[in-house]
């Protein structure tokens, strides 16, 4: 019985580009949804631009064009940067959609029907200029914690604490720079605080549909038993918001996050009215079709708590599945405007053309975990010049020119003891569960040592050297024969990762579109291909080079430092070696001291220092000349705490006199880190 599947990607924000983070989740859903198709199962995969929320608002209007313009524009651009990865979505819809609003609307009208809606005053920052609720990202303010100037109102990018809005110090509207004012507000709020709620997401997020990593966390975020930590989710947001309006509430609308997932069903929606699918044999509660949602792991809050209670109190099925995947990072740092490695799709088509390469690389690092992948960019042209074209490739282009010349394009017989031998020696139910379990690396390797096989038999029969021998030619017919079918089987497992490279083999080998079903049969004898015509080409690492070259050049302010640090992150590094041990005395004798930065300043002519004034609870601050200038806008330093070394003989600099030192992190990365104590701590507190 054929499987019903459907499956969703993550919908992009339509506020900014498609980068090589992102495609590593189209990349990676597509592949699985060809896998699903090949193996026989209805399978639908639906996708659309998420379009609403203050951030669109406000760019269209800075733009001069309407919302719905530039959400067309973005649309365009992500719908053809998807294509061009061979990324196949059966419909890519937007969220803004009259299916995608009616749906939102019945579910917040059935939620508020079981009394999970609730209306409450709440105070909020107002733009008296631009006369509107600021989100917390759009108010700016100095740290509480740490006094870092221009923070954003949700957390602070210097110390990264986590507060709220009103807790900044003199803020600021950052659309308008006005001083914003507190109002009050009614909210409306979708009560995951009730008992139903918490009740059903503690046994959902322990059912099976996470991944085990993902399933310890919801524990967390949901508390021991009882102990009801899940708060209410704030669903409305005021006008002026670019979305949809709140059923009998004038000027309030939904909230983006609440739209968002519902475009799931608004995009499904559309399929089921082109193609005659019925919305209900997937959405309603006891479906028996699959539903899996391929996501990044930072926004797993939304689709495995909010999401679930929200479908299963307003009378959907909940999802099977969520995969949630890692963030990419490139050479093994997260992507970097300055560094040329924050490269969009667009820019990677430019330069490199052939996507089948990246599809293939994702491919062979991607194992269905939630760990993070990097794109090496080095060991992406040894792999795709080793595996693909060294590897695979090089059996078609090897065998395929003595059937065109030697015997009219007509395939021969097989080797049957050959046939039988790699056969046997490969495992056809192994690369179909990898694909199922998202290990498409273990998948690849799998594949690639049927090339080698394959490889191994076409060096030892050597077909070039028996194409000059009188008498050999039936056995160069059977060599060739079988090392062609060899190359079909290794198209058919590459096919779901590599779409059209597979589709312009089965038009060289003149075959309908393979199935996996297709499975070690031999190419009858006597069926004629194509004459082989160059399938594909060695990457350039000379390409790679102008296309990071020219990510540099076009560096531009940090408009999307938002989503850079949201979609990658640090990896695990190598640390320097553990130090010599010591005793507890030895310890002993360094007197380490919480220490508040009472100034930081520029020293003239010295490139790596900042001369600090220390207060660690002395009658007299302290001066100390620390190597972080690198690192730190000194303005940014003050009134912070740290930590420093107290009792270190002075030092007598060109500068003046050093007296203490202050502590920071470093490793073989770039990036120096000075410590904080944690809230409370005191200047002259000692640390031991
Ligand atoms: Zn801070």
């Amino acid at each position: 019985m054929p499987r019903k599947i459907l499956v969703t990607s993550a919908l992009p924000y339509a506020n900014g580009s498609i980068h090589l983070g992102h495609l590593v989740e189209y990349i990676q859903t597509d592949i699985w949804v060809r896998f699903q198709k090949m193996r026989g199962n209805t399978c639908h995969y639906v996708c659309a631009d998420d379009t609403h929320g203050t951030p669109i608002m406000l760019r269209a209007e800075k733009e001069g064009v309407t919302p719905e313009q530039l959400i067309a524009r973005v649309w365009q651009e992500h719908f053809d940067d998807f294509s061009a990865f061979h990324v196949n979505f059966d419909n890519y819809g937007s969220t803004n959609s009259a299916e995608n609003k009616e749906s939102a609307q019945s579910i917040y009208r059935t939620l508020k029907a079981n009394g999970l809606i609730e209306v409450r005053s709440i105070e909020q920052y107002f733009d008296p200029v631009k006369n509107m609720f600021l989100p917390d990202r759009f108010i700016k303010g100095e740290c509480p914690k740490c006094h870092a100037k221009d923070q954003y109102g949700d957390n602070c990018e210097v110390c990264g604490a986590a507060y709220a809005p009103t807790d900044l110090i003199e803020p600021f509207s950052a659309v308008s720079g006005a001083k914003p004012e507190l109002r009050n507000s009614d909210h409306y709020f979708f009560k995951l605080s009730d008992p139903r709620c918490q009740n059903f997401l503690r046994e959902w997020t322990r059912g099976g549909s996470l991944q085990p990593e993902a399933a310890n966390k919801m524990q967390e975020w949901l508390g021991a038993e009882g102990e009801n930590k899940l708060t209410d989710w704030d669903i409305s947001r005021d006008a002026p918001y670019f979305g949809f309006e709140i059923p009998d509430a004038p000027g309030k609308y939904f909230y983006v996050w609440l739209d968002a997932p519902v475009g799931y069903m608004g995009s499904f929606k559309q399929l089921c009215a082109k193609t005659g699918i019925a919305f209900d044999d997937y959405w309603k509660q006891g479906s028996d079709a699959e539903l899996y949602h391929f996501i990044g792991k930072d926004i797993l809050y939304f689709h495995a708590l909010f999401w679930p209670a929200m479908l299963q109190h307003a009378g959907f099925r909940t999802p099977t599945k969520l995969f949630a995947h890692g963030f990419l990072t490139v050479n093994g740092e997260k992507m970097s405007k300055s560094r040329g490695t924050f490269i969009t799709a667009r820019s990677y088509v430019d330069h490199i053309k052939n996507t089948e390469y990246l599809r293939y690389y994702y491919a062979a690092k991607l194992n269905g975990t939630m760990e993070d992948i990097d794109l090496n960019l080095e060991d992406f042209v040894a792999k795709v010049n080793s595996d693909l074209i060294g590897k695979y490739i090089n059996i078609a282009s090897r065998c395929a020119g003595f059937i065109s010349k030697k015997f009219d394009g007509k395939l021969g017989d097989c080797d049957a003891a050959a046939s039988s031998e790699f056969r046997s020696a490969f495992n056809d139910n192994e690369i179909a569960r990898c694909f199922e379990e998202r290990d498409f690396a273990r998948a690849l390797r799998e594949i690639m040592r049927l090339a080698d096989m394959a490889n191994q038999y076409i060096a030892e029969k050597a077909p070039w050297a028996m194409a000059k021998q009188e008498g050999k030619e039936a056995e160069l017919h059977v060599v060739c024969s079988t090392a062609l079918t060899l190359f079909r089987d290794l198209t058919l497992y590459l096919k779901p990762v590599l779409p059209e490279l597979a589709a312009q083999v089965e038009s060289f080998l003149n075959i309908a579109p393979i199935t996996w079903s297709g499975a070690w049969q031999p190419l009858p004898a006597g069926h004629t291909i194509n004459t082989y015509q160059h399938l594909a080409t060695r990457l350039d690492p000379k390409l790679i080079e102008a296309m990071v070259a020219a990510n540099q050049e076009s560096l531009k302010p940090m408009t999307d430092s938002h989503s850079e640090t949201r979609h990658a992150e640090h990896q695990q590094r190598q640390i320097e070696p553990i130090a010599e041990t010591i005793n507890i005395d030895d310890f002993g004798k360094i007197d380490l001291r919480v220490a508040r930065i009472v100034n930081a300043e520029h020293v003239e002519t010295a490139n790596k220092l900042l001369k600090l004034t220390l207060d660690i609870g002395e009658e007299k601050p302290r001066t100390a000349f620390a190597g972080i200038k690198s690192a730190y806008d000194p303005e940014k330093l003050k009134g912070r705490m740290t930590v420093m070394v107290a009792n270190l003989a002075p030092r007598k600099m060109k500068f003046g006199l050093s007296e203490g030192m202050v502590l920071a992190a470093s490793g073989s990365e770039p990036g120096l880190f000075i410590l904080s104590p944690d809230d409370g701590a005191q200047p002259g507190m000692r640390i031991k």
